[in-house]
């Protein structure tokens, strides 16, 4: 790994509308994954940076410079985020490929999604809410939404600008202020919105930004008695300590964490379409995406022509550095997580799975000091086995067999995730049948993977608590207030 810090960008914190460093401590390096080259350095924020910053967020929320103002005038600053996140989408685009690894078509996807999402709260805050209720002559009875309070939000490195958004958009909506914190591994495009957010005129201490690492900053935010809530995307285990932490203080939390969701396919079906979706369903994002389909189950009497064309179509896909035209699918993000995923590998071989392909770092045409995978293809798998049933978050799927309906869904739910399922079939009545089964909170007929900032998103079981994105995304971050009025 080179190390050019002289030429890297130089991040910062952003507390009560002041940019700093974290005052006599190293910085953490941030590393391209498609060739292991530092390209910019994230300070290391302390204990004594988050509570400077919660203290921001508490006196500004305190002080009502933003939760009194109109719905209308909070909507008018997320349009003009939304249009800046446009006039800057270029280089946002570069900035994500170069910090996460994705492909530059994804990274420009998740840049137009991100002003969406935006303009979408915009116009939500603005909708009638709240409801009245006829209890009695004597008294009139209402509820009014109110905001949370001082939130705090903390986000992975998979999306590093679209998971920032999901959050900050809907809390801002509602009249919160934010103590956030990216994740140190993908830094560079958060820090990018926070400079949109500054630019557009949003008042000092709404939007406060601690970096660092999660069990030192991140902590302090989950523990801190004036923060009111958590909203965290993250991993299943991380998700776990951060709920038993807010339990001390009593916080609302919303968990989004990890998943393996299954691919259901029935025999009925267009074997080229399956495929097709089967290939963008696990290696969209590297399979870097909490609700990529990892475990594709497919009817026995298909079997093993499905795998036989899905090996062929991961054999196609185009694997390099996100931003060479024609790549279909980037490195994975860091070398830690390289090491995590090749371990899965080996864990599967171990297991006695049969690799069907891939299973290799590329080390080859020039991707010797990125971290890249071969797309990978386990079959005849069993359910108790660990690649089955733990999240590897990387390109690797497993192919399981079924033969009846029952078996599918048996199958399906069979793991301790429940994020997100999908079924392909031409029974209309089957699919809704399968569908209404599935232990899953985003599901999908005929289609796997598309995602609206208008629907929530978030899972069952140990996939999470509460939903981002859509009209309960932005229920998470208000308060409901009863008032009865006496007519009397
Ligand atoms: P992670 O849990 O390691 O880290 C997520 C964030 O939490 C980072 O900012 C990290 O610094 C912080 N953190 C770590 N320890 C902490 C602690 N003790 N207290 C407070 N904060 C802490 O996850 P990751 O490796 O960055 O991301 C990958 C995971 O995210 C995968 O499991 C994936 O499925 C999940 N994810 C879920 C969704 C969803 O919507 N369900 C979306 C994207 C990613």
């Amino acid at each position: 790994m080179s190390n050019s810090t002289t030429t890297a960008i130089d991040l910062k914190m952003y507390i009560n509308g002041e940019w700093k460093a974290a005052e006599g401590r190293p910085t953490i390096p941030v590393i391209n994954p498609a060739n292991g080259e530092v390209f910019a350095q994230l300070p290391q924020g302390t204990v004594a940076d988050a509570k400077d910053a919660i203290a921001a967020a508490r006196q500004a929320f305190d002080a009502g410079v933003w939760s009194d103002i109109s719905a209308q005038e909070r909507s008018e600053y997320l349009l003009k985020i939304a249009d800046k996140i446009e006039e800057y989408a270029e280089e946002l685009a570069v900035l994500e490929t170069m910090d996460n690894g994705k492909a530059a078509g994804e990274s420009s996807a998740d840049v137009s999604d991100a002003a969406a999402c935006f303009r979408y709260y915009a116009g939500l805050i603005k909708a009638p809410d709240g409801q009245t209720y006829h209890v009695s002559t004597d008294i009139q009875a209402m509820v009014v939404r109110e905001p949370v309070g001082v939130c705090g939000l903390i986000v992975p490195w998979n999306f590093p600008l679209l998971m920032s958004v999901w959050k900050i958009a809907p809390a801002l909506a509602a009249g919160n202020t934010i103590v956030f914190k990216p994740s140190e591994v993908t830094p560079v495009t958060p820090q990018k919105l926070i400079e949109i957010i500054e630019e557009v005129g949003v008042p000092a201490g709404v939007v406060n930004m601690v970096t660092g690492t999660g069990a030192e900053v991140g902590n302090a935010i989950v523990e801190h008695a004036d923060v009111d809530l958590i909203s965290f995307t993250g991993g299943t285990k991380t998700g776990k300590h951060i709920m038993k932490t807010a339990a001390d203080t009593i916080k609302k939390v919303s968990l989004e964490l990890g998943g393996k969701s299954p691919n259901i396919i029935f025999e009925d079906t267009d074997l080229d379409t399956v495929v097709e979706y089967g290939l963008g369903g696990i290696f969209y994002g590297t399979g870097q995406v909490c609700s990529a389909g990892s475990r594709i189950l497919v009817q026995d009497t298909i079997y093993d022509q499905y795998v036989e064309a899905f090996v062929e179509g991961a054999k196609k896909i185009k694997v390099g550095p996100g931003n060479v035209e024609g790549v279909e699918m980037g490195p994975l993000v860091s070398q830690q997580h390289l090491e995590k995923v090749l371990g899965y590998i080996e864990i599967g071989k171990e297991e006695g799975a049969t690799l069907a392909y891939g299973g290799n770092r590329i080390k080859t045409d020039g991707l010797e000091n990125g971290y890249f995978v071969e797309p990978t293809v386990f079959t005849n798998v069993t359910p108790d086995m660990r690649i089955v049933q733990e999240e590897i978050f990387g390109p690797v799927v497993v192919i399981q067999k079924f033969s009846t309906e029952e078996e599918a869904i048996a199958l399906a739910n069979g793991t301790v995730y429940g994020l997100a399922a999908g079924v392909f079939t031409t029974d209309g009545a089957r699919a809704m049948r399968v569908i209404r089964k599935m232990k899953a909170g985003i599901t999908w007929i005929n289609t796997f993977g598309p995602t609206f900032n208008e629907a929530p998103w978030g899972g069952y079981k140990q996939s999470g608590v509460g939903r981002n994105l859509g009209t309960f995304g932005l229920d998470e971050f208000q308060e409901v207030k009863q008032i009865n009025i006496n007519l009397q």
